[in-house]
């Protein structure tokens, strides 16, 4: 559905996208990470022809945004970093004024589609209020409400939660999740849980290059923790266990840390049965046993610096 060939865009002596390259399909709900300057926005933007690439390709259903913008801004919503929504206008001016700019004509049609999407954002209790008004929240409801008006296959979202509290946060990423099945949703966030919560696929984005671009589970593994063990002992000396496992051929390596033994399993895998088994086995009296937590902030913090 979307295809993004050797995409490159420099400003001056910066390269602020250096050949990216990825393909995404409907259905997909794609997150693209990386730290600031990265070059996440810059991306998005050359994707909706809102700015020229220095050399390379997007195409949106086959169609090359260069070559036929109109036709590919009719199949897109895009979400920009500071939504552009006009103040002065009440939610019900602004969407008026954007379906019409769609080319929604007839006064019922038009009707319709605000409808649909002061329902969807939950905008019919602000519908009459001025937009400079609104909470940050329902400001950014509008912001969404307009990418979405003509229910567009390619919906485009630079950080779409920014700024928001914690229960908005959930229910613009709920919206976003009702809304994506059959679409292709590319998505910028710095949030992580955000990547775990909604996507289905994540690029990291560095330096205006591709990073990683795979699930955020197979991310995860990536964490040098992922099903590590973290043991600490009763009546028996840490080292004595560490000499007992760190030869096991499914062991990586044994390390004793801050008063616990942490114990790395050679490929990532599930060694819980097996340490349990030598334990017992050794008569050992084990008094705390989990699995080290991993999270993708860590593996982002490996990646990125
Ligand atoms: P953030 O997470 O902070 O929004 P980003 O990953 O979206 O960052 P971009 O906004 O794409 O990053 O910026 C990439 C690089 O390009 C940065 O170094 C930025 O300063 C530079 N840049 C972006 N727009 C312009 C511009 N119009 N003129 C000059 N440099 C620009």
């Amino acid at each position: 559905m979307i295809e993004v060939q050797s995409l490159h865009k420099q400003y001056g002596s910066i390269n602020a996208v250096n050949g990216v390259n990825f393909e995404v399909n409907r259905g997909e709900i794609l997150g693209f990470l990386g730290p600031n300057g990265a070059g996440k926005s810059t991306t998005m933007k050359m994707i909706t022809g809102f700015i020229r690439p220095t050399s390379g390709t997007v195409l949106v259903d086959n169609i090359d945004v260069q070559k036929h913008p109109v036709s590919v801004k009719e199949r897109i919503g895009y979400m920009p970093e500071s939504g552009p929504v006009y103040g002065e206008m009440t939610v019900e001016e602004f969407l008026t004024f954007i379906a019409e700019v769609r080319g929604f004509d007839d006064a019922t049609t038009k009707e319709d589609q605000i409808d649909r999407v002061c329902d969807l954002c939950r905008l019919n209790s602000v519908r009459h209020q001025s937009i400079e008004t609104l909470s940050k929240g329902y400001k950014q409801r509008v912001g969404f409400a307009q990418a979405v008006l003509h229910d567009p296959p390619v919906l485009i979202l630079d950080e779409p939660t920014d700024g928001l509290d914690p229960n908005q946060k959930k229910e613009v990423r709920k919206i976003i999740k009702s809304m994506a099945k059959d679409k292709v949703v590319i998505l910028s966030t710095h949030i992580l849980e955000e990547v775990s919560a909604l996507c289905t696929r994540v690029i990291i984005i560095a330096k205006g290059q591709v990073i990683a671009d795979e699930s955020p589970e197979s991310l995860l593994q990536r964490n040098k923790y992922f099903n590590a063990l973290k043991l600490e002992t009763e009546d028996v000396d840490l080292e004595t266990v560490k000499q007992g496992l760190k030869d096991l051929p499914e062991v990586a390596a044994a390390e004793i840390n801050d008063g616990s033994l942490e114990v790395f399993p050679k490929n990532k895998q599930s060694i819980e049965t097996l340490v349990l088994k030598v334990c017992r086995e050794n008569n050992w009296h084990i008094s705390k046993f989990e699995k080290r937590p991993v999270s993708l902030d860590e593996v982002f913090w490996e990646l990125t610096t």
